[in-house]
């Protein structure tokens, strides 16, 4: 569903990516891990097209992303949900017009039919409905990774991209975050390309995990296959004190 060749992402005279190519494959869960600073977070924004890439190619549903009319790439665009890093919540809205937010920017949904589909998707990710008018700044962690999710979920994407989204949640928290991915993928087919450093997140959620380190990848594959590599990171990663 995304195939990803020889892609160099750069900032001045440095490289982050030099050289990626992998594939996400339609209806998996895809884990991306690799040490802080090693470019996870970059690459994903290359793939959505909120960085320029120096080299290489994107194709998303078997097009080159990068040679789209604008008219086309807002097609594409429409296809995909992005849960951010830091949750990137609009501050100044409610959880609910967060939610809305998408199909305003996207569709012309008359406001009640929107409200309905948002409500809809805030109940998916398991938030009570009281919480629709709360804003970010009311919200604990696990509640703003939700209602991110809920936004990512508004236009019923195909693939979503989750960049580190069990972070800062408590062991609970998590594990319930990382069951609704898989019911998402399960129930709806999503395709999801997932960054994370959480080793539980990998164990039951991942059909595959990709390595990334000094801006190559370093192993795709399953969890038992990486936890077989020999590279010194995942060995370490897997095998090293804290695992
Ligand atoms: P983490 O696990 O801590 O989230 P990461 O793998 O997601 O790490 P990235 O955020 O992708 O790391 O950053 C990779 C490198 O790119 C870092 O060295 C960072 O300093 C650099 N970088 C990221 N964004 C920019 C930017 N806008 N301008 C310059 N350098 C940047
Ligand atoms: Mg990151």
């Amino acid at each position: 569903i995304i195939s990803i060749r020889d892609l160099v992402v750069g900032f001045g005279d440095r490289n982050v990516i030099e050289g990626f190519s992998l594939d996400v494959r339609k209806g998996e869960v895809l884990g991306i891990i690799g040490p802080s600073g090693s470019g996870k977070s970059v690459t994903l924004r290359a793939l959505i097209g909120l960085l320029p890439k120096r080299a290489g190619t994107i194709e998303v549903f078997g097009q080159d992303y990068a040679g789209m009319s604008v008219r086309d790439r807002v097609a594409v665009e429409r296809r995909w949900g992005v849960l951010f890093q830091q949750g990137a919540l609009f501050s100044s809205l409610t959880v609910l017009e967060n939610v809305e937010f998408p199909m305003r920017e996207h569709f012309d949904i008359p406001r009640k039919l929107r409200r309905e589909i948002a409500r809809f998707k805030i109940d998916l990710v398991g938030l009570s409905p009281e919480s629709e008018n709360l804003y970010p700044a009311e919200l604990s962690g696990g509640m703003i990774k939700r209602a991110a999710l809920a936004r990512a979920l508004a236009l019923d994407p195909d693939i979503i991209f989750l960049d580190e989204p069990t972070a800062g949640l408590d062991p609970i928290g998590a594990a319930r975050f990382d069951e609704l991915v898989l019911s998402l993928k399960t129930a709806l087919g999503l395709t999801v390309y997932m960054v994370t450093h959480d080793l539980d997140s990998l164990v039951t959620v991942c059909d595959r995990i990709a390595a990334i380190g000094q801006g190559k990848l370093l192993e795709v594959g399953t969890l038992a296959e990486l936890q077989a590599s020999d590279d010194p990171w995942l060995v370490d990663y897997f095998h090293g004190p804290r695992a």
